[in-house]
């Protein structure tokens, strides 16, 4: 593995998106051939794709989807802008094409590069777009259906928290990331 490329935290979680997407890219085919082979990251990633499977139940139970586009096409637009494509890393980025997730940016505008026409491209969101709802969601849900929501998201930020931790510590083993 002498010749394979180096990278560092800052490749990882700092610099720009398009740079981060790139890093990703480039890592992926070698990766999945070597963590095809790992059980404890294939078990995980299977548990975390049932997680967001059963996130994605519950919202649209809540008609978050439907609510999200609307907003996103009145003047000013949703919660997806090109500020929130920077929450993205490259261990999540990673993440989604690991999981078959065609990861690319979509747009060149101010939303969100991963905000396509059916909503957001990713399986695997950053923290701060699975946290954020906003007054008109928590009130149209109401307390009850709200602390489920809360339950699904955090199981699955929970899950994808623990893969990415075992990401960063199959690269270092592999001496592709350092520090
Ligand atoms: S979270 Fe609320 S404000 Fe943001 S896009 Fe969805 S409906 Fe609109
Ligand atoms: S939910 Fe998806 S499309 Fe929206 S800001 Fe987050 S990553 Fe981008």
């Amino acid at each position: 593995m002498g010749t394979q490329s180096r990278f560092t935290l800052q490749d990882f979680y700092g610099g720009s998106i398009q740079g981060r997407l790139a890093v990703a890219q480039g890592l992926y085919p070698d990766l999945t051939l070597a963590l095809a082979a790992n059980e404890p990251f294939t078990r995980m990633l299977a548990q975390a794709v049932m997680l967001e499977k059963e996130l994605a139940r519950t919202m649209a139970g809540l008609e978050l989807g439907a609510l999200c586009t609307v907003c996103g096409t009145k003047a000013g637009g949703g919660c997806c802008s090109s500020f929130m494509a920077g929450e993205n890393d490259v261990a999540q980025l990673l993440l989604n094409l690991l999981a078959g997730v065609a990861v690319a940016a979509l747009r060149e505008d101010d939303e969100c590069c991963f905000l396509g026409q059916r909503g957001c491209l990713l399986l695997f969101k950053p923290m701060f777009c699975l946290n954020y709802n906003c007054q008109q969601i928590r009130q149209g849900a109401g307390p009850d259906r709200m602390r489920c929501l809360d339950q699904a998201t955090g199981e699955l930020l929970q899950q994808q928290y623990a893969l990415e931790q075992l990401l960063l510590e199959v690269l270092r083993r592999r001496g592709t990331l350092t520090g």
